[in-house]
């Protein structure tokens, strides 16, 4: 009998990328690959990329030399570099990186197997980069590495929108939804498998099923998630602001199950800045809908993000942004300085803005933010929230942790429960007694 190779993946950027590499660690068969942690001991490293901004890319860049080291003082003997890196930079890479065995682009994840079956017979440095064509069938395998009790569930791969600034259409193709039968089928297999939490994702999750020949929309998904027995939150990411239709937002004010939470990047409040970015809808659209969702939903939590130092804008633009946060108060936000990307329309705008008037801005915001973050969490304290438990805190293990269902894992803060007991993947009622500027403290009731 062979002896099985062991695999350690590395899932950089966004839970987007995390599913893709969770596909391609499931299709990987059992009986020749051993999945590990601990990239010490693996025979073969997969760093899984990103390179949406500049600063992911960077990141990608240094954690693929950090893994390269492995291969010399420790037993790698493969490196493979799989995702969005080598699928836009697939000529550079092959001679900037010459520690990479494989690269793999975002259309070839499927094919992982056979690619390391024939990198077994073929020397060299060996590059897989085809259209990024590319989405998930649940009859592929997939290896949740989430907690046991949480998952993010694709809906979607690719964009059809046109944001000046952004090279997702390019990296992942456009729009592709997943058939209807195969997302819920997906669904009902993750809470079969122990899952309570369900995160849809997308790079657009109102844009569900408008490429599909039968008539499909989100609405109509959610109606029928919302039908599975033992799915307990299910919470929606990444929604395009003219998407939200009134008929979403009933249903996140009726539907028990749906997080009262919500994520709609907004990138700017300025209309010649978002017309710059090519997005839909200007100033008086967004408050609008913000108006809406909180006169529907009174305690909805909403998360955005917004890109500072935009080609072109002004002072004044800028002041505007920040006005509007105070007004606003977000819940969550997450603020960006703009990454000149090449190969899109905002690269080659004039009005490029200096990288420390960037930097400026991003802490103003982000400055601002932690002020208004601090109020809301305020405004928490004596009332009691539903909250999932992950665990014990970092610092102590006289501390539980856990998320309110108003909190998204991995990037929003957490409630610290100072008293009661619980299982991890437990969901209690916890009465908020205290806070700081992202986090909340509470009590088990
Ligand atoms: S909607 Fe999002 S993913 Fe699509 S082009 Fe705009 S920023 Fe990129």
């Amino acid at each position: 009998m062979s002896v099985k190779q062991k695999v350690s993946m590395v899932s950089l950027g966004c839970p987007k990328n995390l599913v893709d590499a969770e596909v391609m660690l499931g299709c990987l068969p059992s009986e020749e690959y051993e999945i590990t942690t601990d990239e010490k001991e693996a025979d073969i490293i997969i760093v899984n990329t990103c390179s949406f901004i500049r600063e992911a890319k960077q990141e990608s860049v240094d954690t693929i030399l950090d893994l390269a080291e492995r291969k010399h003082d420790a037993r790698c003997t493969l490196l493979v570099v799989t995702g969005c890196l080598p699928q836009r930079y697939q000529e550079e890479l092959g001679a900037e990186l010459p520690e990479v065995d494989i690269f793999i682009g975002t259309g070839e994840y499927p094919r992982i197997a056979e690619i390391l079956a024939e990198k077994r017979t073929t020397p060299g440095q060996l590059r897989y980069v085809g259209d990024p064509n590319f989405v998930f069938d649940p009859d592929l395998p997939r290896l949740n590495s989430s907690p046991s009790y949480t998952a993010y569930l694709k809906i979607a791969e690719g964009c059809s929108n046109r944001c000046s600034y952004c090279v997702i259409p390019t990296l992942r193709g456009d729009l592709r939804s997943r058939p209807f039968d195969q997302v819920l089928k997906e669904a009902r297999e993750l809470v079969a498998g122990g899952v309570k939490e369900i995160n849809l994702i997308a790079q657009d999750i109102t844009a569900y099923g408008r490429d599909l020949a039968e008539s499909r929309t989100l609405e109509m998904l959610l109606a029928e998630l919302v039908k599975i027995e033992g799915l307990q939150w299910l919470r929606l990411l990444y929604a395009y602001p003219d998407g939200i239709t009134d008929e979403l937002i009933r249903m996140i004010r009726d539907e028990e199950k749906i997080c009262k939470y919500i994520d709609i990047p907004l990138q700017h409040i300025s209309d010649p800045v978002l017309k710059k970015m090519g997005r839909r809808g200007g100033e008086i659209e967004i408050r609008r809908l913000i108006g809406r969702l909180r006169s529907a939903v009174p305690d909805l939590a909403i998360r955005t993000s917004l890109i500072v130092g935009f080609p072109g804008e002004s002072d004044d633009d800028f002041q505007r942004l920040v006005q509007f946060v105070e007004e606003v108060r977000f819940d969550r936000l997450g603020v960006f300085c703009y990454s000149r990307e090449e190969g899109t329309p905002a690269a080659e705008m004039d009005d490029q803005i200096t990288e420390r008037v960037k930097r400026l801005r991003y802490k103003k915001l982000m400055k601002v933010q932690a002020r208004v973050s601090f109020k809301q969490n305020r405004r928490l304290i004596g009332t009691v929230e539903q909250v999932l438990v992950e665990g014990y805190s970092d610092e102590t293990d006289l501390l539980l942790k856990g998320r309110s269902s108003r909190q998204a894992p991995d990037i929003d803060g957490l409630v610290y429960i100072t008293a009661g007991t619980a299982n991890v993947g437990d969901i209690v009622s916890v009465r908020v007694t205290d806070s700081s500027d992202y986090d909340v403290i509470g009590e088990i009731v």
